[in-house]
């Protein structure tokens, strides 16, 4: 680190750490990710030693519920490590958990044990036990936590100066903002203090002789509680095929049992059959906090006319929770009576309870009577959104004529940091066979979210069957692929558009 070297501290190696990229706070994992470990340049066995029983300390003692990551060592000739370890002179320093992301140079290391250097000190040997606390509370830092409130305050700038190499000093001052944390007297997350490098008496000296080198309780406490349990949501498919053929439905056991929003994913028509479909958890069925009925169905036709594939996806919440509402609306709501040629339907939705401010609004296409004769076109959507309600709806066109359009809608507040929502929407360019696009969210999530519902929201299919599909093969914290696409070739669609809501 610095080519001068420091200056020998000739009582005992003192143990400073520095901060780095930024980090003024604890950066967790994403959600269930398995972060793998490496060594890069001169690593010694002492230290490799060290780290590699130090992570398997942590992960003894943390276990991976609720803390959903894998820490674990990458094969050697592994080239794309999260973290990358590295040993030398001057002062240790870590990027904090999921941060080592954002370091992309593979030769880069994301946490330096800085204990090389020390060796050329007068008197300043490194014993076993000081370079096994220092692997843990590397380890610490790799599983995202950051050093506490008072680490890094009140330094006597001359005497850190005179003691470290120009860089290193200036490192260890200007250390960006600190973590809120206030650490235990015996945390594993503090680092030396030298009675030398401090103004006394606040917070006064501190060394490695007198820190707890255990990965001690309150410590592991704070660091669960940066990884959250699962949020009481569920999403939960169901295809054609797994309900009773009869009754077209299936009985789900859930204690989520309310606001149910189904999102049609897969739609199969058989050739000439009823454009007659519907999709949704029928009220009478609902067992509170105990169970509820996936229905999907067609009408006026044989079973076969939906086929085996057809699927949904149902998101729902349990009885208590108050944040979301849900409703649905149909075009014979608005407009009872016969089949009418491309129409323009909307109502005003008044919401049960007022938002606090205007909330954000997903709808989507659950069901749709058209003429077998006519095209399939149907779109819904929401404008107009107030604290109290919104404007909902529910579009044909052209020739397509229809008697019934129907949808559901979800509204959850727009502050509610858990939540993200949008369409997954795309241009018709002429018959399409499949067609996928990247959707960034409005802002990133601290983690990847959970939980990703989606269904369809505008299809438009020139054929005398219908068969689509919207699929999200992958999303990340800050955003998701999307891929329409029509289950057979000659199904080729005109448009397909669908939402989404992601969970945190
Ligand atoms: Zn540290």
């Amino acid at each position: 680190m610095s080519a001068a070297g420091p200056i020998p501290y000739d009582v005992q190696p003192g143990f400073l750490c520095i901060q780095r990229k930024g980090a003024e706070d604890h950066k967790a994992w994403p959600t269930g990710a398995t972060v793998r470990v490496a060594y890069v340049g001169q690593v010694s066995p002492v230290v490799r030693g060290a780290m590699d029983s130090a992570l398997a300390e942590w992960q003894r003692i943390v276990g991976t519920s609720p803390v959903p990551i894998d820490i674990k060592m990458a094969s050697p000739d592994d080239k794309t490590a999260d973290v990358r370890i590295a040993e030398g002179s001057g002062i240790s320093w870590c990027v904090y958990g999921a941060d080592a992301l954002d370091v992309r140079e593979q030769d880069r290391p994301t946490a330096w044990f800085g204990i090389g250097g020390w060796k050329r000190g007068v008197g300043a040997i490194w014993t076993p036990q000081e370079v096994g606390r220092v692997a843990r509370h590397m380890c610490g830092h790799i599983y995202g936590l950051a050093h506490p409130l008072d680490d890094a305050a009140k330094w006597k700038p001359d005497a850190v100066k005179r003691y470290l190499a120009q860089d290193e000093a200036g490192q260890l001052l200007d250390q960006p903002g600190l973590s809120s944390w206030t650490a235990a007297a015996g945390s594993i997350m503090r680092f030396d203090r030298p009675a030398e490098l401090v103004d006394a008496p606040v917070g006064g000296g501190r060394s490695m002789s007198t820190l707890s080198d255990a990965v001690d309780a309150p410590t592991v406490a704070l660091l669960k509680s940066l990884y959250p349990t699962s949020p009481d949501v569920e999403v939960a498919i169901c295809k054609r095929a797994d309900m009773d053929a009869a009754r077209w439905g299936k009985e789900h056991s859930t204690s989520m049992t309310s606001n149910i929003l189904p999102g049609v994913c897969r739609l199969d028509l058989a050739a000439n059959a009823q454009f007659r479909f519907n999709c949704f958890a029928q009220p009478d069925l609902v067992k509170p906090g105990k169970s509820y009925e996936f229905k999907m169905l067609a009408w006026g036709g044989p079973p076969s006319d939906l086929g085996p594939d057809s699927t949904a996806r149902w998101l729902s919440f349990p009885p208590a929770d108050a944040r979301i509402q849900t409703g649905t609306k149909a075009s014979q709501d608005i407009r009872p009576g016969s089949a009418v040629t491309g129409e323009s339907l909307d109502q005003e939705i008044k919401f049960a309870a007022p938002f606090a401010r205007p909330p954000k609004v997903v709808v989507s296409l659950t069901g749709f009577d058209i003429n077998r004769d006519s095209t399939v076109r149907a779109k819904v959507y929401a404008t107009d959104i107030t604290p109290t309600g919104f404007k909902i709806h529910l579009e044909t066109w052209a020739d397509t004529s229809s008697f019934n359009i129907m949808a559901s809608w979800l509204a959850y507040p727009a502050d509610d940091d858990t939540f993200r929502s949008g369409s997954l929407d795309r241009p018709g360019t002429g018959l399409q066979l499949q067609h996928s696009a990247d959707h960034t969210f409005d802002s990133p999530f601290v983690k990847r979210p959970r939980y990703l519902w989606y269904g369809l929201s505008l299809i438009d299919t020139p054929n005398t069957k219908v068969g689509v599909e919207i699929n999200v093969p992958s999303w990340t914290r800050s955003g998701l692929t999307s891929v329409v696409s029509a289950t057979k070739a000659e199904n080729r669609f005109s448009r397909l558009c669908g939402v989404y809501i992601a969970i945190l």
